[in-house]
């Protein structure tokens, strides 16, 4: 089942999620759905707010051809997605930065550098619940990165420059305010 979206000014992007208790059939099945609704909007990351709900639990789908550096060598060779990460917690981010674009389904059309640690170590259930700590790096790790700050209530535009904060001020207001009149009484 695919999921309609929530967008930017929509509270419930700015909660705090809670942690899984037990990966049950239904976690699973919220799993599958939330990588469902990541396909059909082309994403590579899906976290729990995004689509109105308060568990702590994100997908990513990252095609082999962008897992990659330079010299097109694979980052990330034995990362199967998509992946489900349930519980996640980012350990031991290297000093090592990257910059690049990103963008959000939850934020569309908007897109800005944000820089981020390029390799991380994170803990997490899978989608069978067995526990796993790995470490990725590249685009995998940041997409990772953007997600879990989802489930802290965190998104990409609070990681920006404060000149392209204020370069975007105009569009994101715009855009609060589409969502903001969606949810008013009729
Ligand atoms: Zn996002």
């Amino acid at each position: 089942m695919k999921y309609p979206l929530h967008y930017y000014g929509d509270p419930i992007l700015r909660e705090k999620t809670v942690p899984v208790a037990e990966v049950t059939d239904e976690i699973r099945a919220l799993s599958d759905d939330m990588i469902e609704t990541l396909h059909s909007e082309n994403g590579i990351g899906l976290a729990a707010p995004q689509i109105g709900r308060r568990e702590s639990l994100c997908v990513v789908y990252v095609p082999g051809e962008y897992d990659v550096d330079e010299e097109g060598h694979r980052l990330n060779p034995d990362a199967a997605m998509p992946m489900v990460l349930i519980n996640p917690e980012i350990t031991e981010p290297s000093d090592i930065q990257a910059a690049r674009d990103e963008g959000c389904l939850s934020i569309p059309d908007i897109y800005a550098e944000v820089v981020r640690p390029y390799e991380i170590r994170v803990r997490y259930l899978d989608r069978e619940g067995v526990s796993r700590d790995e470490r990725y790096r590249g685009l995998v790790a940041r997409v990772i990165q953007h997600e879990v700050d989802h489930l802290n209530g965190i998104l990409f535009i609070d990681r920006i420059s404060h000149v392209k904060k204020i370069a975007l001020r105009g569009r994101l207001k715009r855009l609060r305010r589409e969502t903001e009149e969606r949810f008013k009484p009729a």
